[in-house]
């Protein structure tokens, strides 16, 4: 069982620290919030006052923050010269791919490893041990990390090079972001022409306009049972980190001259649905907008 340091413990990285806590590792958890660390603590964890002190002699961290700025904040030399010798980091923060290469460059330069894995499945996932994990790094790397990731998920997938798992949640987020807005644009169509929002529901389904958010999250009220949308676009993926991904999707599109259309569009409406007051809202809330009669 691995010594652990865990940073970031909201509403991700207290269920996945708790996790962790469950399979027998020794986890230290540090957070600016005293009510998360005392939360840790109720799970059966060590909690340390500073990034510095959790460090200490750890073999593993784990890191769960809100945005590459913070990421690069926390993993400097001096954190990094507290761990044990060859130490696993594993990042798996949602942030910006250049930033996930140079931590991890960072790390390399002192001896240790380090994996960008951000994961999807969301709050739920996180609390039942069932999330997706996608690791950018290197191979080796990856092979020591994913024990310590099975404490947490269920699918635990390698993407490529380091920054490569960044990049492909924000592809697939973009897309996810994509086919919610058109989802929503196509039951409102029907709704508006008098259609059952049910029935236009099952027919699309069945046909070739399938997709996820259609089946698993409908937007629409009432259509799903258990959905956001059916419990007023309470919980779920919040409006505001569905923006935050798209802006990632945005500047790794001109990082590479991508042509991303769609994915710029869906940025603007998520940012204005947000501005306009939504942004604590599910992100499936965006039909609301398609709707404003
Ligand atoms: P959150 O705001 O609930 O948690 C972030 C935690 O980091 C907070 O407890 C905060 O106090 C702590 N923190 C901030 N700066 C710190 C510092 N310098 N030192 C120590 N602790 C610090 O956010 P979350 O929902 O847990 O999301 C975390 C990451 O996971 C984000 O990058 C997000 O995009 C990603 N993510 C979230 C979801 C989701 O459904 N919430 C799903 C997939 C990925």
């Amino acid at each position: 069982m691995a010594k652990i340091a865990f940073i970031g413990l909201g509403n991700m990285g207290g269920p996945m620290a708790a996790n962790l806590v469950k399979k027998g590792h020794e986890v230290t958890g540090f957070d600016l919030s005293e009510v998360a660390l005392n939360q840790l603590v109720a799970q059966g964890g060590k909690v340390a006052k500073s990034a510095l002190e959790v460090a200490k002699g750890a073999e593993v961290v784990v890191s769960m923050l809100p945005s590459g700025k913070h990421v690069a904040d926390l993993y400097t030399v001096e954190f990094m010269a507290q761990l044990q010798p060859h130490a696993v980091l594993i990042d798996s923060s949602t942030i910006d791919a250049v930033t996930a290469r140079s931590v991890a460059a960072l790390a390399v330069a002192q001896g240790h490893a380090m994996i960008d894995a951000p994961v999807s499945g969301g709050t739920a996932g996180a609390q039942a041990g069932t999330l997706t994990f996608i690791v950018g790094g290197a191979a080796g790397d990856f092979d020591r990390a994913k024990p310590i990731l099975e404490g947490m998920g269920q699918n635990i997938f390698y993407a490529g090079e380091s920054g490569a798992g960044q990049v492909a949640k924000i592809c697939n987020n973009m897309l996810l972001a994509i086919h919610m807005i058109g989802t929503s644009e196509a039951i409102n169509l029907g709704v508006r022409h008098g259609l059952d929002p049910k029935v236009l529901s099952e027919i699309m389904q069945k046909s070739s306009g399938r997709n996820w958010s259609l089946e698993v999250y409908n937007p629409y009220p009432g259509v799903a049972e258990n959905t956001p949308a059916s419990k007023g676009y309470a919980g779920g993926f919040a409006v505001d980190l569905m923006t935050k991904d798209l802006g990632l999707a945005a500047e790794a599109s001109l990082d590479t001259k991508s042509s991303t259309p769609l994915g710029s569009t869906a940025l603007n409406l998520y940012r204005m649905w947000s501005e306009a007051g939504n942004g604590k809202f599910d992100f499936s809330s965006i039909i609301k907008f398609l709707n404003q009669q």
